[in-house]
């Protein structure tokens, strides 16, 4: 399965990570350029749903900048690129295996497999570290916004 494949980053900030909780910055027309929806107007565009089940995943009050960043690009060993979204929560998800730093993509934070609670698929990583506390990493191909 996609989820038992070591993962690893390339992408090796030399700064350490620095955290932004969502606000003004997401109003900020850096963040989120090219999405499909517009997060200004209630539900419709705010939320994140599973590709495969459609289950609520989380919501755009939930996106932050990770590294001065909400969406990051990562390629694993087996080379496989993953564009990922960063978010404070993540309710629909359930984690999966042990927290662990290695191959982080975050430096300083460890990360455990981040699945659909609903149909178990692998949706991203949740991240940790005493500095930010918890956040998402969640695959954007794998995620519906609507
Ligand atoms: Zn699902």
């Amino acid at each position: 399965m996609l989820w038992s494949h070591p993962v690893r980053g390339e992408f090796a900030p030399a700064a350490g990570l620095f955290f932004r909780q969502q606000g003004g910055l997401l109003l900020d027309d850096k963040i989120d350029r090219g999405s499909d929806a517009r997060t200004d107007s209630g539900d419709p565009g705010g939320v994140f749903r599973c590709r495969f089940c459609r289950a609520k995943i989380t919501t755009a009050a939930q996106m932050i900048e990770v590294n001065g960043s909400h969406r990051h690009v990562f390629t694993n060993p087996l080379g496989k690129v993953f564009e990922i979204g960063c978010f404070s929560q993540a309710t629909g998800c359930l984690n999966h295996g042990p927290a662990t730093t290695e191959c982080t993509w975050f430096t300083g934070c460890t990360w455990r497999f981040s699945l659909c609670a609903s149909c178990f698929s692998h949706l991203g990583w949740q991240y940790h570290a005493d500095l930010t506390g918890y956040f998402f990493g969640l695959i954007l191909a794998n995620l519906l916004r609507r």
